[in-house]
């Protein structure tokens, strides 16, 4: 079931749960993400970022939309992170069903306006829009980048963001980062901070860089009212660390029907552990 994201996300607040995007940065993490999606019976977004996209092909899309329209569980493909008004046209034109636009480096202003026109373009044809205020820090890891000093979302600036802007979903900056914290560095997220922004901002709020957090707090964010959660190196660290095992240990392998299925397999643990910790199984009912 394809959808787009403020079809999605309208269920998620309501119900207390988020639903993980997950980048799909290639042909075997789609695979992982749908066949857990359909055993966990959780909504899934199926999230790929522009420099993804460029490795992947425009093709690509074709094949994410074939397996949301096959599967029997909602689904959202959503761009992560638009850097510019023409990437978000390409990737409507593709057939996302939601995009991101990402001004949170421009003045206030200049991300309303960058914001306000990308909104004006996308909701007439039904796709949803998400935007961020504040930054997401950067762990120096992953290709979503983020900024060297963490911007705290303001929230009375978020609740005027939202209604200037008439943006689906915001991304909020509470303190988490991009990719995996390396040994050291401990993210402070301002959980306090979160109930402020939620009890002003009326649409669903997204979390970025949900990887290698603590567990308990991803957990209370979405008890507090985050309704999606974006992983991706958390999934793909698990994976490339299965795909390096299997190749050491049969060193004469060359066949992907044989190398890829427990890589996976391990990538699916990882998808499934987030599944549940953010409330997400068996959501599917209520769609
Ligand atoms: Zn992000």
């Amino acid at each position: 079931m394809l959808m787009n994201m403020k079809e999605l996300l309208k269920v998620a607040q309501k119900n207390q749960f988020a639903v993980p995007a997950f980048n799909i940065g290639s042909g075997q993490i789609l695979k992982a993400v749908v066949q857990s999606a359909e055993a966990m019976q959780c909504p899934v977004i199926l999230a790929i970022h522009p420099d993804e996209l460029s490795f992947l092909g425009d093709s690509f899309v074709e094949s994410c939309k074939a397996e949301a329209n096959a599967a029997k569980v909602p689904m959202v493909i959503h761009l992560d992170h638009g850097g510019s008004f023409e990437q978000v046209m390409r990737a409507i034109q593709c057939g996302f069903t939601s995009v991101m636009i990402d001004g949170s480096h421009l003045s206030y202003e200049d991300n309303i306006e960058i914001t306000k026109k990308v909104v004006g373009a996308a909701h007439p044809i039904h796709v949803s829009v998400e935007a961020e205020l504040g930054t997401i820090g950067t762990t120096g890891t992953s290709a979503e980048g983020g900024a060297s000093e963490i911007i705290y979302t303001d929230p009375k600036l978020a609740k005027d963001f939202a209604e200037k802007t008439g943006i689906d979903t915001l991304a909020v900056a509470i303190g988490t980062a991009h990719g995996i914290y390396p040994k050291g560095m401990k993210p402070k997220l301002k959980l306090d901070l979160l109930k402020e922004i939620r009890d002003v901002v009326a649409v669903p709020l997204v979390l970025h860089g949900g990887s290698s957090n603590a567990d308990e707090e991803m957990a209370e964010s979405v008890k507090i009212g985050i309704s999606k959660i974006n992983i991706s190196s958390d999934v793909k660290a698990a994976y490339y660390k299965k795909v390096r095992e299997v190749l050491k240990d049969n060193e004469g392998w060359y066949e992907p029907n044989a190398i890829y299925p427990p890589c996976i397999a391990a990538a699916r643990e990882v998808i499934e552990f987030k599944m549940n910790l953010f409330n997400a199984v068996d959501k599917v009912k209520l769609y």
